[in-house]
C-alpha cells in the first residue's frame, strides 16, 4: 500500500474548523477515527498506542471525505515518524476509509504531558518509567536563600558563643549550606519501574532511543529506560 505524504504544515494558535470541514458530521466519524487510531502501538514502545503517546493532536473529516489527521513528533526528526504515518494510513484504509491526507504540525512541540494516564501506566508495565515531573525550586534562589544562609549564620555565631560550641557551629553551617544547595539545584526523582524504589542513578542521558535515558535502579540493580520529559 502506497504511503501517504506527510504534508507540513505551519502550527496554527487555534484550530478553527476550515470551510470545507462539516462539524456535525465530522464529530460522529471523528471519533470512531480516533478509536481507530487508539489501536495502533507506538512502534517504539508497542505497549503504548500513538493516541496514548499523545502524538495524533487532531482528528476531521474534510467535505470530500477524507480523513485528516494531524501529528505532532515527540522530538523533531523522530525516525519513527514516517512508520507511525504509513501505520495510520494503512490502519483507516482497512477500516474502508479511502482518502486519508496527514499533517505533520511541529509546533507547538509535543510534550509528555499530551500523554494519557493510560499511556503512563503501560509505559510503567513495560519496564519504562514514565515521565516524572521535574521540580525546580526557584524559591531558594533569592530571598530564602539568603534569608537561611543568616539564620545559618546566627545560629552559628550563637552556637560558637556557647560552651563547646565551634564544632557545632561547624556543623549549622555544613547544614545551612547544604539547605541552600538542595533548595537551588532541580530535583528530579525516577522510581524504578520494577521495585518503585526511588534509589536510582543515571547511567546515560540515551536509553534505546533518543527520547530515553538510561537508569540503574540501586536496590533491585535492574537498567531501565526512563522516557524523557520535553
Ligand atoms: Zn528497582
Amino acid at each position: 500500500m502506497k504511503a501517504a505524504a506527510i504534508t507540513a504544515i505551519a502550527a496554527p494558535a487555534t484550530i478553527a474548523p476550515a470551510a470545507d470541514v462539516i462539524p456535525a458530521k465530522a464529530g460522529a466519524h471523528a471519533a470512531q477515527i480516533w478509536t481507530w487510531l487508539g489501536d495502533i502501538p507506538d512502534p517504539e514502545i508497542p505497549v503504548i498506542s500513538i493516541v496514548d503517546l499523545g502524538i495524533v493532536r487532531d482528528v476531521r473529516v474534510a467535505a470530500d471525505g477524507a480523513c485528516e489527521v494531524t501529528i505532532t513528533p515527540t522530538y523533531s526528526g523522530c525516525p519513527a515518524m514516517q512508520v507511525i504515518a504509513d501505520a495510520i494510513t494503512e490502519a483507516l484504509h482497512a477500516h474502508g476509509v479511502k482518502q486519508v491526507r496527514l499533517h505533520n504540525q511541529i509546533s507547538p512541540a509535543w510534550t509528555t504531558d499530551w500523554m494519557s494516564d493510560a499511556g503512563k501506566a503501560a509505559l510503567k508495565g513495560y519496564g519504562i518509567a514514565p515521565p516524572a515531573q521535574q521540580v525546580i525550586d526557584i524559591s531558594g534562589l533569592r530571598a530564602p536563600a539568603g534569608a537561611a544562609a543568616r539564620r545559618g549564620a546566627a545560629r552559628a555565631e550563637n552556637a560558637a558563643g556557647a560552651p563547646g560550641g565551634a564544632a557545632t557551629a561547624t556543623a549549622t553551617v555544613a547544614a545551612a549550606a547544604a539547605a541552600i544547595s538542595r533548595r537551588v539545584r532541580p530535583v528530579l526523582t525516577v522510581a524504578c519501574p520494577r521495585c518503585g524504589s526511588r534509589h536510582t542513578e543515571i547511567t546515560s542521558q540515551f536509553g534505546s532511543t533518543p527520547c530515553k535515558a538510561l537508569y540503574k535502579c540501586l536496590d533491585c540493580r535492574e537498567p531501565f529506560d526512563y522516557f524523557k520529559c520535553h
